[in-house]
């Protein structure tokens, strides 16, 4: 319905007004905005575009906080008066390189759940939302589900080697490599988001538990990365397993007590979705009855669950943290670390870059974590090495290829090179 410029002839009336109508996946329509044609049945050329194959970065929320409200008090913002320059800087880039068709920057539950807890959260979620089209990561839970169904799938059959396919976009919804619209839609989602009271609630739980944790591991000066490695990856099959059987636990009661279950006593731990998961693959392989069971359990106890990328690389950041606190840390963690951990830890594979908070980064830089993140080649980044975010970043538009250059100012002209502001005050 549109006809914008940059305008061609008109093969139709010979006016320079043949503009640019509709740009999807790989290739893009004209019409003319003076006669509107082609109109009726008359059929509308299609024009290639290059494939295109777009840096996925991932930015934490902190960044794009900082970026949003960098912007919305404008360029002298009082509210970062160190980094506040970068952070305009940062935004400027990263929206040309997103109009560019460059670069794709997701969001994710995390950035929703997270910008729940921030007075800001409708200027939050029209930031990434307008950084990310309309790409966003699905949510932690399948991405785990799917590792863990790829891994038991390879145990079952007990041959070769695991191989992963880290491909992008089979973690996301919405299409990473296809040509935007210039029209920007927010694509309404629908989360299941916790309220913010649970939130926080949850959060404060969680970090308790933690807090202990964290004293234990400063007074214990006998293990080794490897033991705390291996107990933390052996939690994962221990838990799923625990969880799978206080939830049968408890319908078994229910069903003895022969009374009726409230919705809240019935309602299913996603952490069950594992063991269904696992069930699924072996039953496909032949496996039945008690022969199906002690498979599973001997599964989830097997130490090859170490091998799942999301366990491998989490385990070995919260090893990281036990020696640093075994090492002598007296900073407590910060409340967002379980979060950043698991966020990481899922979706790492699947990024060319992330930029993250600085104690992740420095987590992921210790050794052994940095030996096995350079095995997917991920580039971190936090605020220890911000600047060479800025050189990543200026080297993607630098290495673009001509047809690629050629074919932004075909359909775009020169304003893929603005980078626009999201209007905070709709
Ligand atoms: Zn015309």
């Amino acid at each position: 319905m549109f006809s914008r410029p940059p305008y061609i002839q008109c093969p139709y009336c010979g006016e320079n007004s043949f503009g640019i109508n509709t740009i999807c996946d790989n290739h893009y329509t004209r019409r003319c905005r003076i006669c509107w044609r082609p109109s009726g049945s008359e059929r509308f050329e299609t024009y290639p575009l290059p494939p295109l194959n777009k840096h996925v970065i991932y930015l934490d929320q902190f960044v794009i906080s900082k970026m949003m409200k960098c912007i919305a008090s404008g360029s002298g913002n009082p509210i970062d008066a160190k980094y506040g320059e970068y952070w305009i800087e940062l935004y400027d880039r990263l929206m040309v390189l997103r109009n560019g068709q460059m670069i794709v920057c997701p969001y994710s539950d995390v950035h929703m759940d997270e910008s729940i807890l921030s007075g800001d959260h409708a200027k939050l979620k029209r930031m990434y939302e307008f950084l990310a089209f309309d790409v966003a990561f699905k949510s932690l839970h399948m991405i785990e589900r799917m590792q863990m169904s790829n891994h038991a799938n390879w145990w079952i059959e007990g041959l070769g080697d695991l191989h992963y396919e880290f491909d992008p976009q089979s973690v996301m919804s919405g299409a990473i490599n296809t040509w935007q619209t210039w029209y920007y839609f927010s694509f309404p989602r629908n989360w299941l988001l916790n309220s913010r009271e649970e939130k926080r609630e949850y959060r404060e739980r969680v970090h308790e538990k933690l807090k202990g944790l964290f004293r234990r591991w400063q007074n214990d000066q006998r293990s080794t990365f490897d033991d705390w490695f291996k107990a933390e990856s052996a939690g994962y099959g221990k838990i799923i397993l625990a969880e799978f059987a206080r939830y049968y636990g408890k319908l078994k009661d229910i069903s003895i007590s022969g009374g009726l279950p409230s919705p809240f006593e019935i309602e299913t731990p996603l952490i069950i979705d594992f063991v269904n998961d696992v069930l699924r693959v072996f039953e496909s392989h032949g496996l039945s009855g008690k022969g199906l069971c002690s498979k599973v359990l001997d599964y989830f106890h097997s130490p090859s669950l170490q091998d799942i990328p999301n366990n491998r690389i989490s385990s070995m950041m919260w090893a990281a943290v036990a020696q640093k606190a075994a090492h002598g840390q007296k900073r407590p963690l910060n409340k967002g670390m379980r979060d950043d951990i698991r966020f990481i830890s899922v979706t790492l594979p699947y990024c060319d870059a992330m930029f993250i908070d600085k104690e992740c980064h420095a987590l992921l830089k210790e050794s052994p974590p940095s030996k096995e993140i350079e095995k997917y080649g991920t580039k971190l980044f936090s605020l220890n090495n911000k600047q060479e975010f800025m050189e990543y970043l200026a080297n993607i538009l630098t290495t673009a290829s001509a047809k690629h250059m050629a074919a932004l100012s075909e359909v775009y002209g020169e304003s893929w090179k603005i980078p626009h502001k999201p209007n905070f005050a709709e």
